[in-house]
């Protein structure tokens, strides 16, 4: 403290500091926050599973599982979602869309603009099924349903590819890119192939981890954490975020099993932890 009342006016201070040569500018324009990660049913720390990747301009959606449209208000409100994609009708990635349905056509001031929902063939039709809603066009006024096929289309900003995953009803992986970004999303699946194709040079891949070693896993449903790593490790994806964290599961576990065939930055996903794009790292 005394340095500083010797050096005077607040200029001094600054006098003080090297001077540096200008860097390149560098802009984050993709954040990925993980609203909900837990796999299968919601546990004490998260919601089921759901991610909401915002461009600055462009809000996706990706999953809204049991729990997540309150979580999901902690970082925006639900009226300035721009789509929405679902990858399976499974309860644990897809329920809350019925509670969204309300949100949509009950609010005081009226309907809120439909909201485009790519997702499962016979999407609109199921999710009114879950809500309780036969015959009523009532989700078809909250949403635009479109039905995914594996490929590539463009939503808003992002160019968003898909692909079938291994896992038993129709189930969508995702890979997004925006501005030379990368995110993967496994969604569920066992082990595929078509994960590794997907996910190919990913800056990111958020990959499930559902089960731990162990004799009788169910074949074809979920990857166990070496998998997921596995799985990375021949995608050679920038860095792994392990999710679909069912809660039974013991976190250390399912990060050192995972670390045993991934040699790269690894993690476990958590509820409100933000994943930036590499251009503001
Ligand atoms: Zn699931
Ligand atoms: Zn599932």
């Amino acid at each position: 403290m005394s340095a500083i009342i010797r050096v005077g006016p607040v200029f001094g201070l600054f006098s003080a500091l090297p001077l540096r040569t200008p860097g390149p500018i560098t802009w984050v324009t993709v954040l990925t926050t993980i609203v909900g990660c837990a796999g299968s049913f919601p546990g004490p720390e998260s919601c089921a599973s759901c991610y909401l990747i915002d461009t600055g301009g462009f809000r996706l959606l990706l999953d809204v599982g049991n729990g997540a449209l309150g979580a999901l208000q902690r970082y925006v409100s639900l009226e300035r979602i721009d789509a929405i994609c679902l990858s399976h009708l499974h309860a644990d990635h897809c329920i809350d869309m019925c509670c969204y349905c309300v949100a949509q056509t009950m609010h005081p001031d009226g309907p809120r603009s439909k909201i485009p929902v790519y997702g499962p063939a016979r999407s609109a039709e199921r999710l009114s099924l879950a809500m309780g809603l036969e015959p009523s066009t009532r989700m078809t006024d909250a949403f635009d349903f479109a039905d995914l096929t594996p490929g590539t289309l463009e939503i808003g900003p992002l160019r968003v590819t898909t692909a079938y995953m291994n896992h038993p009803v129709e189930t969508f992986g995702f890979r997004i890119e925006h501005d030379g970004q990368v995110l993967a999303y496994s969604a569920d699946t066992g082990p595929t192939p078509e994960l590794v194709r997907l996910a190919a040079g990913a800056d990111v891949l958020l990959c499930e981890a559902s089960f731990l070693d162990g004799p009788d896993l169910v074949p074809d449903l979920h990857l166990t954490a070496r998998q997921a790593g596995e799985h990375a490790a021949r995608a050679g994806v920038g860095q792994l975020v392990l999710t679909h964290l069912v809660p039974w599961n013991d976190p250390a576990q399912t990060l050192e099993q995972a670390s045993a065939t991934f040699d790269g930055p690894l993690t476990l996903a958590g509820s409100g932890r933000q994943l930036l794009g590499p251009s503001g790292r």
